[in-house]
């Protein structure tokens, strides 16, 4: 054996051996509520448009490295004002990474109220950024007097506010997240990666603060595969971090893909406006189950807890061909969390009957300790 571990243990920075790789359930098999997707598919003859489009799309060739015809569409989907820069990533996590990538160096930190998504952490953790988690309140509010104490004391270069937040659900306070705009010495990220579910925007607050950037995504309304994210802000922000995009970040499938799609936005309207439907009845349903508590949602989620340990129920309901997020491990006011996406009515129901039953039978009897 070559002493290949103490090799890469010498080359490797340690703080990328002290992370564990962001990990995906395989979900094959089972109905899958566990990632926030949309569940529906196009329609059939929107099927046909879209692949007689791709026909032609000369894939042996470098795609627009600017995606100039993607801009323009997105700037329109976007309503972004014509003074506003856009940027687009591989995904909105491509675009938190070029975010902490532009601003990483010795002592710079990133404040996030906690828990939110992982991405944020994770993130500045492999660039070897302070991460520092500031604890919801227990109604999931931002705790302002903390946060406001951690941009004091830690003059973050980064604070990431989730709006709606994964995994709780809620919009936070506008007013909140104002003053902590007022009292952020460095960027301040709005993401919006549920906007389509909520319905509410800071994208209109961007003339009024230079530190605020609109993070939005493709993904949850229904593009997940694709990997679009946009990042909306000023141009002179947009500019530096518009140098570590690497070329052709946004392939030619995407760019085509998602200008054929928004030119059909309404079919996407259509469902993201019957999966707030089905969200409310699913969390009128599922908070009528014994011991259950639901909680409200701006999201394609639902956060919720029961009688029974989340990992009975996470196993219950897997046994029973549902997957769904066990947030337990997260500890804190996600004890004995867990979180389902909003699926279509039939998958929705095969949840809650897998639900019920798992917490009628015996094999889930463990209390929460
Ligand atoms: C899912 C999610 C994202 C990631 O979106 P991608 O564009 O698919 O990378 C970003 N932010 C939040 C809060 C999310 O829940």
């Amino acid at each position: 054996m070559s002493d290949i571990g103490a090799r890469v243990a010498r080359l490797v920075r340690p703080e990328v051996r002290a992370l564990s790789a962001y990990h995906v359930q395989d979900a094959s098999g089972l109905v899958k509520l566990d990632a926030m997707e949309n569940p529906y598919s196009w329609p059939e003859d929107l099927r046909q448009e879209w692949l007689e489009r791709l026909r032609d799309v000369p894939i042996n060739r470098y795609p627009d490295p600017g995606a100039h015809a993607l801009h323009q569409c997105l700037r329109e989907h976007l309503r972004l004002p014509a003074a506003a820069g856009l940027l687009l990533g591989n995904g909105s996590d491509e675009l938190i990474q070029m975010v902490l990538m532009a601003v990483a160096r010795q002592g710079a930190s990133v404040v996030a109220p906690v828990p939110t998504f992982v991405m944020y952490e994770l993130i500045a953790r492999t660039l070897g950024m302070e991460f520092a988690g500031v604890p919801l309140a227990d109604d999931f509010s931002i705790d302002l007097p903390a946060m406001h104490e951690a941009i004091r004391v830690k003059r973050p270069a980064v604070v990431f506010l989730a709006y709606p937040n994964n995994p709780t659900g809620n919009l936070f306070d506008a007013q909140a997240m104002e003053s902590i705009l007022q009292a952020a010495p460095g960027l301040v990220i709005v993401d919006e990666a549920y906007h389509a579910f909520a319905l509410q925007s800071f994208m209109d607050r961007l003339a009024r603060y230079d530190n605020l950037l609109v993070l939005r995504t493709l993904s949850k309304q229904g593009l997940a595969g694709l990997r679009l994210g946009m990042l909306c802000g000023d141009p002179a922000w947009i500019a530096e971090l518009d140098k570590l995009r690497l070329p052709y970040n946004i392939n030619i499938l995407t760019q085509v893909s998602v200008e054929f799609a928004l030119t059909h936005a309404q079919v996407f309207d259509a469902q993201t406006a019957r999966i707030r439907t089905d969200r409310e009845q699913l969390s009128g349903a599922l908070g009528k189950l014994p011991g259950v508590r639901v909680w409200p949602s701006a999201a394609n989620f639902l956060l919720f807890r029961t009688g029974r340990t989340a990992k009975a129920v996470f196993e219950g309901l897997r046994r029973r061909g549902v997957l769904i997020k066990n947030l337990a491990a997260a500890g804190g006011v996600l004890s004995e969390c867990l979180r389902v996406t909003v699926g279509t009515p039939e998958e929705n129901r095969l949840f809650l009957d897998a639900l019920s039953q798992t917490l009628e039978s015996s094999d889930s009897s463990v209390q929460p300790g």
